[in-house]
């Protein structure tokens, strides 16, 4: 899809500044604290804001919302709205669109979930042509995302169909041909069932991306366009992301359309809650140092390089007395999702990670995670990061310092303008126990 092909007659005045911190005049710009300069995160000129944006809610009652939705998140126990759903919750059931920055934990989810539901509500999709389309980078995330609109969505009669890859393609097409209104998609499964006829996109009148960066860096970018260039010109974008590289400011040019934008500085909101811990350790020491910050009380993500380096590790720690496990891109996707939910319920307490499990999952109370490897840069260490001192609750990120990565560490913390306290560890000190 092209900009030029948008029908409502506003595309001409529609401009991305680039590279330009100042506001044009006469038009708002909401961008919460994100004052940091542009150029030193190498994030793009947000888009200028034409339309006003409506004012943002301070209750869910405020909005234009069927009672039952309405109910349905009482009886899910969601009372206040979160800042990034205050803010674009009225916009987006108005249906502008809408792109939001938030830190991990902050309630995207919702903020794109509930307009999507709203807009479907009594609408029911002809089969293989879903009415909305949620696109996320990973299994995990898309099941998840699933899982935590399911209440809704079964309230409101609204049929989700999750098409994600590692799993039977089978399921995935009955549920499209008897007719799903929402699907929730990985971009390759996707292509591939709209490849088989399975699936078209033609009726998809509610776009959301999530995580959009991380389809970027995961290289999906030119499937993500050109699965939207499939979606009607016409309907509702809502993009999402907890960082706003310029690697996502195609996306944003190409297929938001005036859209409302709410932005608050991931890593602002990341350094109030979250303590950040490098420990000096020597080679020999190192595997001692991670035994026993697996063996602590509570639950920890620990993030290493290679699937075969977490392996080893979760072998270990097993057969130490440690209940640990392992997860990676190279599980079978049921593997990954008993993983996920034996951490989630504690019979798991040590979950051995390379970065498919940096982003998007949401375990509840987790306060620990450990970088084993240090992360590439600094938007990996975020997201690492990202699993912990969510919503609010605070957490504790430790990162294990080889002496030759220590110059490299203290780049990539400058990078992500952290100031983290440094220590020098040894396995069997109270010190290394105080810290984790
Ligand atoms: P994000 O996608 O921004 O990382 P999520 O949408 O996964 O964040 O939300 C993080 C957690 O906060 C989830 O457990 C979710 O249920 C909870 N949550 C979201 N919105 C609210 C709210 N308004 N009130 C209470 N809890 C909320
Ligand atoms: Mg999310």
């Amino acid at each position: 899809m092209n900009r030029t092909r948008r029908t409502n007659g506003t595309t001409s005045d529609f401009r991305t500044p680039r590279r330009s911190a100042r506001p044009r005049p006469g038009t708002s710009r909401k961008t919460g604290q994100s004052a940091r300069p542009a150029a030193r995160r190498q994030e793009f000129a947000l888009p200028t804001t034409i339309t006003e944006p409506l004012p943002a809610v301070e209750a869910f009652a405020e909005l234009d919302m069927s009672e039952r939705l309405l109910k349905a998140l009482v009886d899910e126990g969601m009372t206040m709205p979160f800042p990034i759903q205050a803010a674009t919750l009225p916009n987006a059931l108005a249906g502008r669109d809408v792109l939001g920055r938030g830190r991990t934990g902050s309630g995207k989810t919702l903020a794109f979930g509930l307009p999507v539901l709203a807009r479907l509500e009594g609408q029911r999709a002809q089969p293989k042509q879903p009415l909305a389309l949620v696109l996320v980078p990973t299994r995990e995330l898309a099941t998840q995302v699933t899982d935590s609109l399911a209440p809704y969505a079964r309230a409101l009669h609204v049929r989700f169909a999750t098409v994600v890859g590692g799993v039977s393609i089978g399921r995935q097409t009955s549920a499209l041909r008897a007719g799903a209104e929402v699907v929730v998609a990985t971009p390759g499964r996707l292509k591939d069932l709209i490849d088989r006829g399975a699936c078209r996109l033609d009726h998809v009148a509610v776009t959301v991306l999530d995580e959009a960066d991380q389809m970027a860096d995961m290289g999906f970018m030119p499937q993500v366009t050109a699965l939207l260039d499939q979606v009607p010109a016409r309907g509702q974008r809502l993009l999402f992301s907890a960082t706003l590289d310029r690697n996502i400011d195609l996306l944003v040019r190409r297929y938001l359309h005036d859209p409302v934008v709410h932005s608050v500085d991931p890593s602002a909101g990341a350094v109030t809650t979250m303590e950040h811990h490098l420990l000096q350790v020597r080679d020999t020491e190192k595997h001692d140092a991670v035994t026993e910050i697996a063996a602590r009380d509570g639950r920890v993500i620990m993030f290493l390089d290679t699937k075969h380096a977490a392996d080893r590790l979760a072998k270990h720690l097993l057969s130490v007395g440690v209940r640990a496990a392992a997860l990676h891109g190279g599980k079978s996707q049921p593997q990954r999702d008993r993983t996920l939910a034996q951490f989630k319920n504690g019979q798991v307490t040590a979950l051995v990670a390379t970065n498919v499990a940096a982003r998007g999952i949401h375990v509840e109370g987790l306060d620990l995670v450990v970088n084993v490897d240090p992360p590439a840069d600094h938007k990996d260490y975020l997201h690492r990061g990202g699993r912990t001192a969510r919503a609010g609750e605070s957490g504790t990120v430790v990162t294990l310092v080889l002496p030759h990565q220590r110059r490299a560490m203290d780049r990539l913390m400058a990078d992500a303008d952290i100031t983290p306290s440094t220590a020098r560890v040894r396995p069997g000190e109270d010190e290394l126990q105080r810290i984790t």
